[in-house]
């Protein structure tokens, strides 16, 4: 058992803890300037010798090297010892999205201003769920939302909440979308009674390259993976229009209830966009949730000459749009955006030591009203932070100059004979590919795309994904960062033919 022994002397023994926090006394101050000065030196240290993407470590590896890690102990230790063995064992083995060469999935590198707004976030650690706990804090949040909402031309009366990201977003639009299908269409209040009798006649639409997050939404709603009904997509992976009635008045035919339509503006692979606008007039004449996943082109909206690839998501009832994509942000920051404030009663409890109703009445706006979560971060302050700092103008140069780069790279491809490119003119910013032999399909292509996007990891220096296209393996190349310039894509580009030269080359001699 613990044994808590208080000390005779109280004042002193208070004082033992001043040390510990950043307040008004000199205790405090000191071990803050402390701490930063250790920590930005080591930083700067660690960024200043950093070569290569990854350490190129394998899990075995690290979970070794993490075993030396010393154990949490009662008295504690320096702040710059601990971090000196932070940086020997987790820092080195960590992906490095800053580096140019890091360039597998939707996960970018980080603005600089960002990095100070996550310090002041954390140091002043608002709670985002009831005004008392974020008074300021809630505004900047609403203000941002408003900001984004105009951004999206959402009309008067739209509203929006931060959100972990995509995931989060896509399942508050479907929570919403069914609740107030189920309050219309069988008057039933699924929040006090939960699901209704009709509930696994309820049906969600959505390409079969929409995010999985759609399927685990409806999983987790109550209406089972089957609610999700996938239609085809077209060459250029965007739900195909035609599919889409046939599968809808199919499952009128059957007596289903259809309830909610999902656009996805930006597939994880492809990059793809489909028909915001046509989507938008099916579900209004059909009476479908529209609900658009922007969480990856989202950021289009920023960019003056590509956010007429967006036209028609100002129709949406609910977006999804993520910030630490191509917004640049620290993981995490995503909102979901609302045509219609009042569909987020359904999300509304009262709870009277936090949102009592009577503030309602008084204006006091309680954020915890429109999200899921309870306590949360003040994410919007990041975005802010970002925006007011870098300018719009940056923003928009990083994102057009990141499409320049993939559409080069796509065509650079398009030249290579012992590389096949998937998709020849990108979209958004991904660019698919796999090596392929010269002389023409080989045998094991899926095995030696593997082995190449594995010994590039291994080595560390390049970090690009794989995929599946349909269900032969492919690589890819998420181009985020703006940093990243042709000569490093075709500097990588080289080195997988070599590579996938050498896996040719061993198979002849071992086979
Ligand atoms: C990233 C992504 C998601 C998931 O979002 P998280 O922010 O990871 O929760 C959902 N949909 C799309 C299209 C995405 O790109």
């Amino acid at each position: 058992m613990r044994r808590f022994e208080v000390n005779d002397d109280p004042e002193a023994y208070k004082q033992s803890f001043d040390h510990l926090f950043l307040h008004s006394g000199q205790e405090g101050i000191k071990a803050f300037e402390e701490m930063m000065e250790s920590l930005t030196n080591e930083l700067i240290d660690f960024h200043m010798q950093q070569t290569q993407p990854y350490s190129g470590k394998s899990p075995a590896e690290i979970e070794r090297e993490l075993k030396r890690l010393k154990p949490v102990s009662e008295q504690g230790e320096s702040f710059s010892l601990y971090l000196k063995e932070l940086e020997e064992t987790v820092l080195s083995n960590s992906l490095h999205v800053t580096h140019t060469n890091a360039i597998g999935h939707l996960h970018c590198p980080p603005l600089l201003p960002t990095l100070a707004a996550e310090l002041i976030i954390a140091m002043f650690n608002q709670s985002m769920d009831s005004w008392d706990q974020s008074p300021s804090a809630s505004f900047v949040e609403e203000k941002m939302i408003q900001w984004l909402t105009q951004q999206f031309n959402l009309k008067a009366g739209s509203s929006g909440t931060f959100s972990s990201g995509g995931t989060q977003s896509n399942y508050i639009g479907l929570l919403l979308a069914r609740d107030s299908y189920c309050e219309k269409k069988f008057n039933h209040n699924v929040q006090k009674k939960g699901l209704p009798p009709q509930s696994n006649k309820l049906k969600i639409l959505c390409s079969k390259e929409a995010h999985f997050t759609v399927i685990k939404s409806a999983s987790q709603l109550g209406l089972g993976e089957e609610a999700v009904v996938k239609v085809e997509t077209d060459e250029d992976h965007r739900l195909s229009l035609q599919d889409l009635e046939e599968k809808f008045n199919q499952l009128r035919q059957n007596g289903e209830f259809p309830f909610a339509l999902v656009a996805t503006c930006g597939t994880t692979d492809f990059g793809s966009i489909d028909p915001l606008e046509d989507l938008a007039v099916f579900s209004k004449e059909n009476e479908l949730w529209y609900h658009v996943d922007a969480a990856f082109g989202g950021a289009l909206i920023l960019s003056d000459s590509h956010c007429d690839k967006l036209t028609g998501i100002e129709r949406a009832d609910s977006i999804a749009v993520d910030f630490h994509k191509l917004f640049y942000q620290p993981i995490s920051c995503g909102a979901f955006l609302l045509k219609d404030e009042n569909n987020f009663k359904y999300l509304n409890h009262h709870a009277d030591y936090l949102n009592p109703k009577e503030d309602k009445e008084e204006g006091i706006p309680h954020l915890v009203n429109k999200t899921i979560a309870t306590s949360r971060r003040f994410d919007a302050l990041k975005l802010w932070t970002s925006l007011r700092v870098v300018g719009t103008k940056k923003f928009q140069e990083m994102i057009d100059h990141t499409f320049v780069i993939a559409k080069q790279s796509a065509d650079l491809i398009d030249e290579m004979e012992d590389i096949e490119g998937a998709n020849r003119y990108p979209e958004l910013n991904t660019v698919l590919f796999r090596f392929n032999s010269k002389e023409g399909p080989i045998k094991e292509l899926d095995e030696i795309n593997k082995q190449i996007q594995q010994r590039l990891l291994y080595k560390g220096t390049a970090f690009v994904a794989k995929t599946k296209v349909n269900k032969e393996v492919y690589l890819k190349l998420t181009i985020l960062n703006p940093r990243t310039s042709l000569s490093d894509v075709t500097g990588i580009l080289q080195e997988i033919r070599r590579l996938g030269t050498e896996e040719i080359e061993y198979r002849r001699v071992t086979i």
